[in-house]
């Protein structure tokens, strides 16, 4: 008899984990309370300008390594735009263009090459950055214990220019955190994973379609193709445990009962409603903050832009991505200002645009669409990342995922995918185990 899994949400953790099993012939079934799959990376077509947009940029890069083996499964990874090395245009007020790139030379010296080269600082300043750098393969983790970047990067003499034209810039893009209150551990950790594996490690890959079409479609095609099923607008409203298992689990108008095992896949705010109080509080999490990210869309009649996305030095617009068509600006860690008004958030990204390019004019646009996403990521506090629950429970037939869970990564795409993988493959270790079930 076939063994089956119940997987609540339909988000990658959820999703990788699926196809992971569905790939090792255990029969899956997902439940996800939205009426699209996705979570917090999904894609829709603006009704307004009649175009696919995602619910915020997604970049990936050549060291998610768990994210490109769940596309090559669903045969998704010609979707992806890849770079052959690192190249990111930064731009800054002053000095306009000043591109960070690490060419095609023998690595690691294209690193450094392209780190002497950056002109958004001064000379003395690029010194500063590669000295860090070269004491990364040394650093113990155990060394920064409870610091935040900020902390960590003025104890190695970073100076204020360094920081905020080179670290913040990396920092806010990958932990969504203000340096200030972020882990510098785990600040370190994707330093180590971007730059001291060789020279695809670092390169950036964006979408060529839409998230929903990349991620979603193929994974549920794989998955159906397989004889699981994912139910779409079926929240899980309770799951039993009885004597250490997960006996039942409770939807709107029934209940579960026939499966071997269960991973949970949801964010740490729905884990917390679900599962009963006793065995949440056993796990003893911290309470997990999240923070925001914006994007606005902006519609153009002409498009000014030449390169395909820009980080912007000192500014509190972060990125510009070039669709052709359209732009999308994200602002990164935006709590402080969410609560602006539309206009207000539209005005103060239109203006930065510009003051950073001057060949682009506002008598360009032609539709917009902003996007407040509250809840993007969880802020990576020192003392909340040492109670990320591991993928293995006290309750033996449940595994957990979900990017805010112990993956030693913060809430990114590759650490939802990673999640789910090491669910998907403590389940199939228990199958093995309990025979008799
Ligand atoms: C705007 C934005 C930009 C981002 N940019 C990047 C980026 O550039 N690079 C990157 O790597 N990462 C990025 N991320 C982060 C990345 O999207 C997330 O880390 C990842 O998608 C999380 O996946 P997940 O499956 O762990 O959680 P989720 O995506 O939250 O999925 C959980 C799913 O569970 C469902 N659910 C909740 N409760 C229940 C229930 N009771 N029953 C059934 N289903 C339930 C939810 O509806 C959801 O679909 C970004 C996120 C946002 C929002």
């Amino acid at each position: 008899m076939r063994r089956k899994c119940v997987i609540i949400g339909g988000g990658l953790a959820g999703l990788s984990a699926g196809v992971c099993l569905a790939k090792a012939g255990v029969e899956v079934e997902v439940f996800e309370s939205s009426p699209k799959p996705g979570g917090r990376a999904y894609s829709f077509r603006e009704p307004s300008m009649d175009d696919v947009i995602d619910n915020g940029q997604h970049i990936m890069m050549g060291c998610y390594t768990e994210t490109l083996r769940f596309l090559q499964t669903i045969g998704a990874t010609n979707k992806l735009l890849f770079q052959e090395s690192l190249q990111v245009d930064f731009v800054d007020k002053k000095l306009g263009m000043t591109p960070l790139k690490t060419g095609k030379s023998f690595y690691p010296f294209n690193l450094l090459k392209g780190l002497l080269s950056y002109k958004a600082l001064k000379f003395s300043e690029r010194l500063e950055i590669i000295g860090l750098f070269s004491k990364l393969p040394f650093l113990r983790d155990y060394s920064l214990a409870g610091m935040t970047i900020l902390e960590w990067l003025r104890k190695e003499g970073q100076s204020t220019a360094t920081i905020k034209a080179f670290w913040e810039i990396l920092s806010v893009g990958a932990l969504n955190t203000d340096p200030a209150r972020a882990s510098a551990s785990l600040f370190a950790s994707i330093l180590k994973k971007m730059f001291l594996h060789g020279n695809s490690a670092s390169t950036i890959i964006l979408p060529k379609v839409g998230l929903s079409e990349l991620f979603c479609e193929s994974a549920i095609k794989f998955i159906s193709s397989n004889g699981g099923s994912i139910r779409l607008s079926e929240p899980v409203k309770e799951v039993e445990i009885i004597d250490g298992a997960a006996k039942k689990i409770l939807l709107g108008k029934r209940q579960l009962s026939d499966f071997d095992f269960v991973i949970s896949a949801v964010p740490y705010y729905s884990f917390t409603r679900i599962f009963p109080d006793a065995f949440v509080k056993s796990l003893e999490l911290e309470n997990m903050p999240y923070s925001s990210i914006i994007s606005l869309n902006i519609w153009l009649k002409e498009n000014p832009f030449k390169g395909r996305f820009y980080g912007l030095v000192d500014s509190p617009v972060h990125w510009v991505f070039n669709h052709g068509k359209f732009i999308t600006t994200v602002i990164s860690n935006a709590d402080e200002i969410s609560g602006r008004s539309k206009d207000d958030l539209q005005e103060l990204i239109i203006g930065e645009l510009e003051e950073y390019f001057p060949q682009f004019q506002r008598g360009f646009i032609c539709g917009v669409k902003l996007i407040k996403e509250k809840r993007a990521t969880f802020v990576p506090l020192p003392h909340v990342l040492s109670r990320r629950p591991d993928t293995v429970s006290k309750v033996k037939n449940l595994f957990l995922a979900g990017d805010w869970t112990q993956t030693g990564l913060p809430a990114t795409i590759e650490g939802a995918v990673q999640s789910g993988h090491n669910a998907a493959r403590a389940g199939i270790n228990y199958l093995k185990n309990t025979p008799g079930i």
